[in-house]
């Protein structure tokens, strides 16, 4: 049996960020990745589905100073996002949250940022098994090895820590952390792939030139039905955009309180519609004239013909069981944003915390580290989500309103509020009092002390 350090089950940001953090300090640190196939990459690599967008604040989280990711990695430089509901929009020009870095944010190749991590990895002495799942984990608390991980073909992996970052699916962390959980609690029970994840699909298709905004991301609220679901347009390189959505996964028509509310619905949808479907709808809405065939598809980005689909953790995040030797990171531990969805700069910052500890045997610190390092963005996020839960159509109209007519008058605090009406002052009164009630950690679904080790 080959013996590491440090195991890491998955090799997206997280499990990558992992891995160079524990080789720079030492440690042998190997990645199992399953490796997927992807029309935008030569060789097997994480699943890397992503609209890959990066905020402005996004870039300290990660920890990645912006000079050093290579130039044909960033694909668009942004300078503002647009939000449209069903009649009013609004369009940031900031974030409104300082940053070092001097933009709005960035558009970037998500398969080619994996493959830079990855590279930055091996540089310092990560090692990768591509192509390789990992189907069972044998964790025994005082065994030599702590960890034995069991690979698809049989062969087994001994490793003194387990780092989890296999992504929304938790294919490997949802049994390894069950048997720490008592009275036959599972983690499904918070992170079930069906209630925590959102299902996302996304096309690469070339925008004509007149229409196409090579610095503003856009964002459809309020014209699917669902909680935190929304279509959007990710400028790139070369005219393409990623046109994708996220949307509940197992959503009802029948559970939509007012169908004909939504303006991607039509009144003769028997069932929520596909992706493809809806996308089509959105594009035939936004630029009327012209037809469907006007954006092609771009059939060699992408995971399979300009087309990929994948979840989005879509929750609040767990503590992980750091006694047994054990750190979940990134979209596994629920990271990723539920209301925006953005996850990578998270996923590396916590991968990046957990392969450090891990290389030089302080694990224990992790659940304190992740939440110094991420927890005012983690508060923000589930805030946010949480505040819109229930918003219909109109709802997003309101707020865009409100919104636009606070950036006009200066600001978004207390007396911008007061400036622009009650539909202002009950957001920020909505949004303070739910923040309170995530605060000193509240987010967090399975705390440390609730596992059994
Ligand atoms: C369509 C879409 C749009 C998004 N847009 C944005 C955005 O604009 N900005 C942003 O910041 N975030 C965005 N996100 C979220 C972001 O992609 C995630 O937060 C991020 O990928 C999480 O990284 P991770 O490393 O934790 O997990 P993942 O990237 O999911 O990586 C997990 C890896 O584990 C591997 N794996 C799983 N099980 C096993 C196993 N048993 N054995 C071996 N390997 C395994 C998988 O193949 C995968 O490669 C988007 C996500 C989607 C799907």
């Amino acid at each position: 049996m080959d013996r590491v350090d440090v195991a890491i089950v998955g090799g997206g940001p997280a499990g990558t960020s992992a891995a160079w953090a524990a080789a720079r300090e030492g440690a042998d640190a190997l990645v199992v990745e399953k490796g997927v196939p992807r029309d935008d990459r030569d060789r097997i690599g994480p699943d890397s589905t992503d609209a890959a967008g990066m905020l402005d604040y996004w870039v300290d989280i990660m920890g990645i100073p912006v000079e050093e990711i290579p130039d044909d990695v960033v694909l668009s430089v942004l300078d503002g996002a647009e939000f449209i509901g069903p009649t009013e929009s609004v369009t940031l020009e900031e974030t409104g949250i300082d940053a070092s870095y001097d933009n709005f944010g960035f558009a970037f190749h998500r398969a080619k940022f994996d493959d830079w991590l990855r590279d930055r990895a091996e540089e310092v002495g990560g090692t990768y098994r591509v192509g390789a799942s990992v189907t069972d984990v044998e964790t025994d608390r005082s065994g030599d090895p702590r960890h034995t991980l069991t690979l698809a073909d049989g062969e087994e992996i001994g490793a003194e820590y387990l780092i989890l970052a296999d992504g929304p699916q938790r294919t490997v962390t949802t049994g390894v952390l069950d048997q720490f959980l008592p009275g036959g609690r599972s983690v499904s029970d918070y992170l079930g792939p069906k209630e925590a994840n959102h299902i996302a699909y996304q096309e690469h298709r070339r925008i004509p030139e007149e229409l196409f905004d090579p610095a503003h991301i856009k964002f459809w609220w309020g014209v699917i039905p669902g909680h935190t679901a929304y279509p959007w347009i990710f400028p790139n390189d070369d005219n393409v955009a990623r046109v994708g959505l996220t949307m509940p996964m197992d959503l009802e028509l029948a559970d939509v309180a007012n169908p004909e509310d939504y303006a991607l619905l039509d009144a003769d949808d028997e069932r929520i519609p596909a992706g493809a479907v809806y996308l089509r709808r959105l594009l035939e809405r936004e630029y009327p004239g012209y037809d469907l065939d006007d954006f092609p598809l771009v059939e060699d980005r992408g995971k399979s013909g300009g087309t990929e689909a994948y979840p989005i953790s879509s929750t609040r995040p767990i503590d992980s069981p750091t006694s047994a030797g054990i750190a979940v990171v990134g979209g596994a531990m629920g990271t990723t944003s539920a209301f925006h969805e953005g996850g990578d700069h998270v996923a590396v910052r916590t991968g990046k915390i957990a392969g450090e500890l891990a290389a030089n045997d302080r694990l224990m610190a992790y659940n304190g580290r992740w939440k110094e390092a991420i927890g005012d963005e983690i508060l923000r996020n589930v805030t946010f989500a949480e505040v819109v839960r229930g918003w219909e159509p109109d709802d997003w109209d309101r707020v865009f309103a409100a919104t636009r007519a606070m950036k006009h008058r200066g600001g978004y605090d207390w007396s911008g509020a007061l400036r622009s009406g009650t539909t202002a002052l009950k957001i920020v009164a909505d949004y303070k009092w739910t923040k309170r009630g995530f605060s000193d950690g509240k987010y967090v679904q399975i705390r440390q002390d609730e596992y059994t080790v």
